[in-house]
């Protein structure tokens, strides 16, 4: 008898747990343009928020919520916030106040439960567009020139970030983390490569929404757009890097609609608010009607090739050929795109090559090599490559006057002593009159 009736205590205590709402944990995370604080609770939660002035503030009200977390860790260096206190109300709400030491408009959102995560309420504090750094970055990359001509703009993105960690290892490695490293070895490999500009579509830990990582490589008129990730599976077994590109109908293997199914869940995991879902839409709109469409496909397929042969000669590859599936951060109409897998964070041997930095800078190299394959031979009109590309192939002929020098005659073609003597296949600088030389067209 005593038994029984403790086993219904028991219940008892459970179920009133259940009903009350508790904030059991709060994250808060920095992008460029906003700052995102994440609020775990044990139930869905209704809530408002409001701002308030002189001081700026942002209150946040959770019906029927108490606090179980604690706000002490927050980083809140440089996040617009400079403290976050709450209190019991007597209604039983939570009231959060939010002391602002920059204007920020705030904007909520509730996300569902996932594998990762429970219920969260999102509070996304945005900075006027127009001061946005990632939007300020993109317009200087859209500038960037060498010798007074367009340099190619490579858009790296680093998959997932923020709320989203990605895949988890079996040592715990966050693929986040793996593809951040990954980016910023490309990006230091692009930047150091003449006529090639590299824009980071992410720059630190935080969540971008899929189709706004699009956006922001479009910003930056990028000439392609190349994601970065080291997905798992559900088995230890599959290794070895691949890549993939966008396909408009079904998936080329069942792994390649697996990852794009896992890839394209990122939204729920790292919290996507309204407005993006407009944007969205509109996206998908203007996708369906334009037909290049087509055209970024293919040739995401032919440099989504390249690299893969490049990666082929220093690491396992999964699958000898560029896979395709319906990617949706790779649905960009007029980007060429390619996704790359940079192992497998379920197998324990890719694992721990992902965390080395050799391993990940051979990695890199070998993705902008494959990239910059292809861009040599197919460089966008108007920018240095094409130029390069032009002169090197296409050539007038000169004969040698009175007077003439090597040097005088490469000057007055714009081209160097060495290029000059290069492209006449000359071993010295003697000339003789009446000569005939080659020299850049035009
Ligand atoms: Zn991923």
């Amino acid at each position: 008898m005593m038994k029984r009736l403790s086993v219904v205590l028991v219940l008892l205590v459970f179920s009133a747990a259940a009903l009350a709402n508790s904030v059991t944990n709060v994250r808060l995370w920095q992008a460029p343009d906003h700052t995102r604080i994440v609020f775990d609770l044990s139930n869905e939660v209704d809530h408002r928020v409001f701002t308030l002035s002189n001081p700026d503030r942002v209150v946040v009200d959770m019906t029927g919520t108490t606090l179980g977390g604690s706000y002490a860790d927050l980083e809140l260096d440089d996040s617009g916030v400079s403290s976050i206190r709450s209190a019991q109300r007597d209604d039983g709400s939570l009231r959060v106040v939010l002391d602002l030491d920059s204007e920020l408009t705030p904007r909520s959102f509730v996300l569902q439960p996932n594998e990762q995560y429970g219920h969260r309420l999102v509070v996304d504090l945005q900075r006027d567009d127009r001061t946005s750094p990632t939007i300020e970055a993109a317009r200087e990359v859209r500038r960037a020139e060498t010798d007074g001509q367009r340099d190619i703009v490579i858009a790296i993105d680093a998959g997932h970030g923020g709320e989203d960690p990605g895949a988890i290892g079996v040592r715990g490695t966050y693929e986040k983390h793996v593809a951040m490293a990954i980016s910023r070895e490309m990006e230091r490999l692009i930047e150091d490569a003449e006529g090639y500009t590299p824009f980071m579509v992410r720059t630190g830990d935080y969540y971008i929404s899929l189709v706004r990582r699009r956006q922001l490589a479009r910003e930056a008129n990028a000439d392609f757009f190349v994601s970065v990730h080291a997905d798992a599976f559900t088995s230890s077994q599959p290794s070895g890097a691949s890549v993939y590109a966008l396909s408009d109908g079904g998936a080329t293997s069942t792994m390649a609609e697996f990852l794009a199914s896992s890839e394209n869940q990122a939204d729920r995991v790292g919290g996507v608010s309204g407005v993006d879902m407009q944007d969205m839409d509109a996206m998908v709109r203007e996708v369906i009607v334009d037909l290049a469409m087509t055209h970024s496909m293919q040739e995401g397929l032919s440099i989504g090739e390249q690299v893969l042969q490049r990666m082929g000669q220093v690491t396992n590859l999964h699958r000898r050929r560029v896979e395709q599936a319906g990617f949706a951060v790779l649905k960009s109409p007029d980007v060429p795109s390619i996704l790359v897998e940079a192992g497998f964070m379920s197998n324990p041997r890719d694992e721990a090559n992902l965390g080395s930095q050799a391993y990940r800078q051979r990695l890199a190299r070998a993705v902008f090599d494959g990239i910059k394959d292809y861009f040599d031979d197919n460089p966008p009109p108007g920018t240095w490559v094409y130029t390069q590309r032009r002169n090197a192939n296409s050539f007038d002929s000169y004969t040698v006057r009175t007077g003439d020098t090597l040097s005088g005659i490469a000057t007055r073609h714009g081209i160097s002593v060495n290029r000059l003597r290069e492209i006449n296949n000359m071993n010295s600088d003697v000339i003789r009159v009446g000569q005939t030389l080659r020299v850049p067209n035009g």
